[in-house]
């Protein structure tokens, strides 16, 4: 794996243009500045890596787009050490964007091929995050309260066991919807209350239920 600097140049312009697209936060551009994307790449794609585009990964699912990834990502408004639950580890590419920003990180992934695939690849990078095979709608129960929690797969609706592992104050980003997602901010103001702000259209993989295999 080697990072080269026509790849440096090619994250540069992608920052670029994420900016263009009001993208704002400086920790969230230096952040895809510095984790190589197409790393988390199949080969076959590799070469397109720097592309504002979601790409295949295998297993159906799909690396999601540079501009979802630094939208959702601003979103969180990560602060240093902050405890966060990924539902949908991927690639581990965004894994690697949250813990580049200081975060402490958990994903989880309900392909256990995928999963495997991108624990090698963060040991091999020396990005540390705590990874499990799962069904995302469960949480983490084990390590709640998390202080964020980012979704990164089209949910139906907002898990129930993920607003409860949210702490009070929290912020969890998640796309909702079935076929189109609406990008949602659930903001934690009291155990049962919740404040949700709607943002825009957004098309991810599905969330699916109860089927970790
Ligand atoms: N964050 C990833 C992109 C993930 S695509 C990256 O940076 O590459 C969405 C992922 O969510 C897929 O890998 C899919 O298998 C996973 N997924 C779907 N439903 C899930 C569930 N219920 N629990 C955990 N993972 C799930």
């Amino acid at each position: 794996m080697i990072d080269t600097t026509k790849h440096k140049g090619l994250r540069k312009k992608l920052v670029d243009e994420l900016i263009s697209q009001g993208i704002e936060s400086e920790k969230v551009l230096d952040a895809i500045i510095s984790i190589p994307r197409h790393f988390f790449l199949e080969s076959s794609f590799e070469h397109l890596a720097y592309q504002n585009n979601a790409f295949p990964i295998g297993n159906d699912q799909t690396i999601s787009q540079p501009y979802t990834v630094a939208f959702q990502t601003e979103l969180l408004n990560l602060k240093k050490g902050d405890r966060v639950l990924e539902i949908g580890t991927g690639s581990g590419y965004q894994a690697s964007i949250l813990f580049k920003m200081g975060a402490k990180v958990y994903t989880i992934e309900r392909h256990a091929p995928l999963l495997r695939k991108a624990k090698l690849l963060l040991q091999k990078l020396n990005i540390r995050a705590e990874m499990r095979f799962g069904d995302g709608y469960e949480g983490w129960p084990e390590e709640a309260p998390f202080d964020k929690i980012i979704v990164t797969c089209g949910a139906p609706h907002i898990p129930e066991a993920l607003k409860k592992q949210l702490r009070v104050g929290g912020i969890m980003v998640i796309p909702v919807g079935e076929i189109i997602q609406k990008m949602k901010c659930v903001i934690k103001r009291d155990e049962d209350k919740f404040e949700i702000i709607d943002f825009g259209d957004f098309r991810f993989v599905p969330m699916l239920r109860n089927k970790a295999k």
